[in-house]
């Protein structure tokens, strides 16, 4: 596949049309393979983040860094009206926090930027001037009022509503007389018949004859705007986009692209369109949902890895579903030719398995853990600060054991300072009465147990405090192993369930749960 991509990059950059501008200059010297491949993920700034953009952004980051190229993030936001407030930052913000980040972007900047459109205007202008020099575009100057009227009547007869394409016949005298009194032109791109066959890389070889279908398109508004069509169009042409991967809904598009690409003379890049990613009963994933952004995910204490790996398992483009890939595997493993045309199907549910899957996987990183260790620390001093009796717990060591002892039980990082963890942090009020209903002989186990925690030498593993407990108990009369422990676990903790005791005493450490029975002993 890479031998293929690269060979037809290859050709297509010598057949490259002269006039490409900016990026040929860029692209400059060799040309080599390693910096052929160009892609970009081109939101448009009118919401947050969220589950399907981060998928389109993945699978081109993916086929970038497999085939050694660039991914390029271009904020699309040229419809200045349906702008939201903070979603452009949200967008690099959350591209970073996915560990996906871009190589050029509006924040990075790069050798093709401006990555904002509406910082590219002037590129626009300029394309479409040309268009209107060779006579592929016109000046419409039809009225919103006109506009709506066709709209409305087409409604009526149930019909599709369609420009007409009048503008496309005014005589030049009539067009100056126009401009001369001030009116403020569109500009359309003539559709003409005759759309071409392309292949998509994912969906295959399709054709939309969309001059048959729709009205000429406005490309340019009349406040110097272009609409989506033509600045995709000039954004990918003067970026070097060699490959546009993005969601299906585009496919129909494409057609109106390449017809836009064979008018302005300019080499179109290769396209896949990737399948729609559905929730699991096939619903839309809406964006209007709040729990599909991705702020939601990180401060519900979801790991990055683990988006990445959920929303590709369930799409395609790899050997098979596995769950647990890292960053590296995936790109490793990604397979453009391996996606198919079926919609992925996302369970959300499954959401915690992943994370505590990727969780473990840390763990086992000494410098993973360790910045793991930091954070924990800091969810204990927000949920805990006051509360805490002993800022011991907050220590490496402490914090490094809890650690290893929750892996493969915890299933996120923030399990940790949930209530069901709260004794790890902060030592329960346990009143003695309370332990005389359980077992009344408190004096003596709280003897053995401390008696226990002395013997020198001793290494308090689970193992070790399981056998010594168990011995414990065996050897004193009156002392019932279940009792006994059932003890020590309010004792310990004031629950009634949780982790093993043995569990319970080492992630607690000896220190502490002496502190712990001798505070009962004196209540
Ligand atoms: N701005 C379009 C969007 O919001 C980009 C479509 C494309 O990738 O060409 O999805």
């Amino acid at each position: 596949m890479a031998a293929l991509l690269l060979g037809q990059l290859r050709s297509r950059l010598a057949r490259a049309p002269s006039g490409a501008g900016r990026w040929r200059e860029y692209r400059g010297g060799p040309g080599t393979p390693s910096s052929a491949v160009r892609v970009r993920f081109a939101p448009s700034p009118t919401g947050f983040m969220h589950l399907g953009g981060l998928r389109t952004a993945l699978y081109n980051y993916l086929f970038a860094k497999k085939y050694k190229g660039s991914f390029i993030l271009r904020l699309e936001d040229t419809d200045q009206t349906r702008l939201v407030p903070g979603a452009a930052e949200n967008i690099e913000d959350m591209l970073e926090w996915a560990g996906i980040p871009p190589d050029e972007s509006p924040r990075r900047g790069g050798p093709a930027g401006p990555y904002l459109q509406s910082q590219r205007l002037e590129l626009y202008a300029q394309a479409s001037e040309a268009l209107l020099q060779t006579g592929a575009a016109y000046r419409c100057f039809c009225t919103p009022q006109r506009l709506e009227l066709l709209k409305k009547e087409a409604l009526r007869n149930h019909q599709t509503p369609r420009y007409d394409n009048r503008c496309r016949h005014l005589n030049p005298e009539h067009v100056a007389r126009k401009l001369a009194e001030g009116s403020k032109p569109t500009i359309r791109f003539r559709l003409e018949e005759g759309a071409e066959t392309f292949q998509d890389l994912v969906y295959g070889w399709n054709r939309h004859e969309v001059a048959s279908v729709e009205g000429d398109p406005v490309i340019l508004k009349s406040d110097g705007f272009p609409t989506y069509h033509l600045a995709c169009v000039v954004d990918d042409h003067h970026m070097g986009i060699s490959h546009v991967l993005r969601g299906k809904e585009w496919l129909v598009s494409t057609a109106k692209h390449l017809l836009l690409y064979r008018a302005l003379g300019w080499e179109p890049p290769h396209f896949a369109h990737l399948p729609l990613l559905l929730n699991k009963d096939g619903s839309k994933l809406s964006k209007r949902q709040g729990d599909i952004f991705l702020e939601h995910f990180a401060s519900a204490g979801f790991l990055p890895e683990t988006l990445l790996d959920i929303i590709t398992n369930y799409g395609s483009g790899f050997a098979g579903n596995q769950m647990g890939r890292t960053l590296p595997e995936l790109i490793e493993q990604f397979d453009l030719t391996g996606v198919s045309t079926h919609s992925a199907l996302l369970d959300l549910e499954k959401l915690p398995e992943y994370n505590r899957l990727h969780l473990i996987r840390l763990l086992n990183d000494k410098a993973q853990r360790l910045q793991l260790v930091k954070e924990v620390r800091v969810m204990v001093e927000e949920v805990y600060g006051e509360q805490l009796e002993d800022r011991d717990v907050l220590s490496d060591a402490s914090i490094d054991r809890i650690l290893l002892l929750g892996q493969g039980r915890i299933s996120r990082l923030k399990d940790l300072v949930s209530p069901a963890y709260s004794y790890l942090w902060t030592r329960p009020a346990v009143a003695r009465a309370q332990l005389q209903t359980i077992s009344g002989e408190l004096d003596v186990i709280a003897k053995l147990v401390l008696g226990l925690l002395e013997t020198p030498g001793i290494s308090l593993t689970q193992e070790v405090l399981n056998q010594e407990l168990k011995k414990l108990s065996e050897k004193t009369e009156g002392v019932e192993y279940v009792r006994m422990m059932k003890l020590l676990r309010v004792a310990l903790t004031g629950q009634q369930h949780g982790p093993t005791v043995a569990e319970m005493m080492v992630s607690l450490g000896p220190r502490e749960v002496r502190e712990r029975i001798q505070r009962v002993l004196s209540s």
